[in-house]
């Protein structure tokens, strides 16, 4: 199969043009092309005399992926479900800033992207994970999610060549760490300044905790950020929702996590989901609070998004809001999010696994 166009870097865009003998400047206008307009075809290229389009398209692919369904509106959070050349689908979630709401600067548009089909690591309380792991997504498809939506977002409000998004969090369906090196190559282009532009410092990558992985993250030079899905203080109560946690525990996990934090002198995140009777208990307001100050870390508290088929729920209000007051009494920095996209199967999976599980199966009568 031809390499994809949106996973080529400049030098070997170069070095291919060179061979064809073609200006050097064509590579930048090929580059607009893909990261500033946006384009699915060579065809779109106007700007490339017609050798050169025969040319990338005989030595590149390039297309986006196709649109199966959109929720939500403009101002709204908005899910995106995709379908991917092999028919796979994955979804991206765009959360535009709140300001009337959420006191956020209105210039702030957060993609959440996905990094797998499925996902192998099985938490219990997780969509993406309960038909299993299908395959990792290709450093395309990956930066390509970026690309459909922004390309999206400047048909629809008529803007040309805006950009949309100027924060990244790597949340979606699968495990970012377990798809590494397509992971930090996609990254690397959405960062670059001849790609997407995004900072790396605008960047999250979001992991169950996969330790030899956040070791190698600490080692490699651009500074993501860092946040890890703990959703409990203790192992008791971590490794009856995340099996992760058996083979990396609590104390292994805080290992890396502090080798990261010395490394790249960043503060991380704990992602904490509140599950109802699971982990809402105040007796884990103390270990986490414990873990928190260890790492300087800050926690950001999520309240549990259903699962259609699964039983788990999300605690009263009072409960959660009884959890962050704990937390918040002992120092640490915590927020509870108000969750945006409730409505919308906003959490990772959840639209995938329905409209999965919605459409006829082969050999069913419709
Ligand atoms: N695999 C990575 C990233 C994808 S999951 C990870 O686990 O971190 C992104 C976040 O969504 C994680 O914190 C995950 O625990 C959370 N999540 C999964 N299902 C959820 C649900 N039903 N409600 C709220 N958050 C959920
Ligand atoms: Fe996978 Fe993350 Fe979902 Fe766990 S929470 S099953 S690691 S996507």
């Amino acid at each position: 199969m031809l390499p994809s166009l949106q996973s080529t870097t400049p030098e070997q865009l170069q070095s291919q043009l060179s061979q064809w003998d073609q200006p050097s400047y064509r590579s930048q206008q090929i580059l607009d092309w893909v990261y500033r307009k946006h384009v699915a075809s060579v065809d779109e290229m106007l700007n490339c005399p017609a050798s050169l389009r025969n040319q990338l398209r005989s030595a590149y692919r390039l297309g986006l992926p196709s649109c199966e369904q959109v929720q939500g509106s403009a101002d709204t959070t908005r899910k995106y479900l995709w379908r991917l050349e092999d028919g796979a689908m994955v979804e991206s979630v765009l959360i535009p800033a709140n300001p009337a709401l959420y006191g956020e600067a209105s210039d702030r548009h957060t993609l959440c992207v996905s990094t797998q089909v499925g996902c192998a690591y099985g938490c219990r309380f997780c969509a993406s994970g309960l038909e299993g792991w299908k395959r990792n997504l290709e450093v395309h498809e990956i930066v390509g999610q970026l690309l459909a939506v922004e390309s999206h977002c400047a048909q629809e409000l008529n803007t040309g060549q805006d950009r949309k998004v100027n924060n990244l969090v790597i949340m979606g369906m699968g495990e970012p760490l377990a798809n590494y090196d397509h992971l930090m190559r996609a990254l690397q282009i959405i960062n670059a300044p001849w790609g997407c532009q995004i900072g790396a410092r605008k960047i999250t990558i979001s992991t169950s905790g996969l330790v030899p992985q956040i070791e190698q993250l600490a080692r490699q030079p651009i500074q993501y950020r860092l946040a890890i899905s703990l959703h409990g203080a203790t192992d008791e109560v971590r490794s009856q929702i995340m099996p992760i946690n058996r083979k990396y525990p609590l104390a292994t996990l805080m290992q890396a996590c502090e080798r990261y934090v010395q490394e790249k002198g960043k503060m991380i995140t704990f992602e904490y989901i509140l599950i109802e009777g699971v982990n809402d208990g105040l007796d884990q307001v103390a270990p986490l609070a414990n873990w928190a100050q260890r790492l300087h870390a800050k926690v950001n508290l999520i309240p549990y998004n259903q699962v259609d088929g699964l039983q788990w729920k999300r605690p009263e209000l009072a409960v959660q809001e009884a959890f962050l007051k704990g937390l918040l009494n002992t120092g640490i920095k915590a927020t509870l999010r108000r969750e945006k996209g409730h409505d919308i199967d906003a959490a990772c999976g959840q639209l995938r696994l329905k409209v999965q599980r919605e459409a006829p199966q082969p050999g069913t009568a419709v």
